[in-house]
């Protein structure tokens, strides 16, 4: 397919801006250009096809079954985007006067009480635009409730090996020094290497729950007792809460600190970059501490005004259509979707964990590496020929050769069973022929690029031929 850049006739061109109706005004000649931009000459026509085909060429949750673990790329009512689209929010400004925009204030309240509700926690700010960023606030608030109270030995935060890997880094971001305690076997926190690094010096600890590998961690309670009895305080990772909202609650666990992640959990489409949503709500005696909160305690803004006002629209309006029932019945079927897929697939895939999971759950293909030198990366990249989005890969690090499935609760019965099936189908070929395995995908339009070269070195601009 030809770039935007390579189309066009000079001359064509389509007109949407309307003719002047105002008096011209003329613009110092420092700051006209000498040319016009080079721009593609186009027909509206043209153009259309030319994104239509580009979109055709790209995997979203329109397209197809996505299960991309740890990210819930589920399906998201269009209704909320309508709500979040309605004239009254789009067009205010967030320094217009308060009576004015009531509506806006309302939602943001409701949006809080509900999301306290759901996480046990008794305030909550909606400035962190996205999930790292609610970690970095969260544990601001937490060095700020230790520096108050003039603990200042206290400089190292405890993370799991099985947290999202955010984690480490928001901590290190904060200036806090990171201490990494291995899991046990079975996927869970071992209490006794905690016991073993908490002490005077613990800020506190942050877990991931679900971990990265699917697990509810069974100790929970434990856990968090070890650590407060050390002095520290928990912090709760919820970017992932499809698994338990409306059924168990952080600050039931006893965390202090919880952040979500509206747009995974609760109705904001992502996964292009757009505007996300990390409020961070905390308990009572942290509330003073939160941001934008004009007191003397206040850490401080993290983002103008209300943060990404409009994903919230999008999460109140989720969380007021499933209500009360529909919210643990979408986190119950997100679990049994997992576990079906998982029960599915473990006649011949291997399970890093065995057991029920709760919204993903973890494949290791290291012994099909072994037995046919066929990688993680081959069958996800075979999965795109079946028009499957590949599943996480090598994440988390823990697990060799990892294939991280989350299906979602938005998939029906027949979309896991074509998964599965497509799967197994990949699994014989991996045995039989393996070589051709390692070309796959064979139908997409882009075969396997270098995604070093990639990465390291994206061309992003296109340069003209004078
Ligand atoms: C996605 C995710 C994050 C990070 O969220 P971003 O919005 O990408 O910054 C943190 N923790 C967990 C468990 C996640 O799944």
């Amino acid at each position: 397919m030809k770039l935007v850049f390579e189309k066009g006739y000079a001359g064509r061109r389509l007109e949407l801006v309307a003719p002047l109706d105002v008096p011209e005004e003329k613009l110092d000649r420092a700051f006209l250009r000498e040319k016009g931009p080079r721009l593609p000459q186009m027909s509206e026509t043209e153009i259309s096809r030319h994104y239509t085909e580009l979109a055709g060429r790209t995997h979203g949750v329109n397209d197809g079954f996505y299960p991309l673990g740890s990210c819930t790329m589920k399906y998201n009512p269009k209704v909320n985007e309508r709500a979040a689209a309605l004239p009254g929010f789009t067009g205010i400004h967030p320094l217009q006067p308060e009576g004015t925009c009531r509506g806006a204030l309302e939602v943001l309240q409701l949006a809080e009480q509900y999301l306290c509700e759901i996480t046990g926690m008794d305030a909550m700010t909606f400035e962190p635009a996205a999930g790292a960023h609610g970690e970095f606030t969260g544990l601001l608030l937490i060095k700020a409730w230790h520096v108050r109270r003039g603990d200042t030995r206290r400089t190292k935060i405890i993370v799991p090996d099985s947290a999202h890997g955010t984690n480490p880094a928001s901590a290190a971001m904060c200036g806090y020094e990171v201490v990494s305690i291995p899991s046990q076997a079975d996927g869970c926190v071992d209490l006794e290497k905690l016991k073993a690094a908490v002490g005077e010096d613990t800020a506190g600890l942050m877990l991931t729950n679900p971990n990265t590998v699917g697990l509810f961690d069974k100790n929970i309670l434990e856990i968090t007792r070890i650590v407060h009895e050390a002095g520290g305080l928990c912090y709760y990772d919820g970017a992932n809460l499809n698994a338990v909202m409306g059924i168990a609650r952080p600050g039931d666990m006893g965390f202090d600190v919880v952040h979500l992640n509206l747009h995974k959990t609760f109705s904001t489409p992502h996964g292009g970059g757009g505007p996300g949503s990390g409020p961070v709500g905390c308990k009572e005696f942290l509330a003073p501490f939160l941001p934008g909160q004009g007191t003397e305690e206040s850490i401080g803004r993290v983002k103008m005004f209300y943060g990404n006002f409009l994903v919230v629209v999008k999460a109140l309006a989720y969380i007021l259509t499933l209500g009360k029932e529909g919210i643990p019945e979408a986190a119950a079927n997100a679990v049994l979707n997992a576990n079906y897929m998982k029960a599915k697939l473990s006649d011949v895939y291997e399970m890093a964990y065995p057991g029920p999971c709760m919204h993903e759950f973890v494949m290791t293909l290291e012994g099909l590496k072994k037995k046919a030198g066929v990688s993680a990366m081959d069958i996800a990249k075979s999965m795109l020929d079946y028009g499957i989005h590949p599943p996480t890969m090598y994440f988390p690090l823990i697990v060799h050769e990892a294939l991280m499935v989350e299906p979602t609760e938005t998939e029906p019965k027949e979309t896991l069973d074509q998964a599965v099936e497509a799967l197994h189908e990949i699994y014989r070929k991996a045995l039989e022929n393996p070589e051709a395995l390692h070309g796959a995908p064979y139908k997409t339009p882009i075969g396997r690029p270098d995604e070093v070269k990639a990465a390291r070195k994206p061309v992003l601009r296109y340069h003209w031929e004078e």
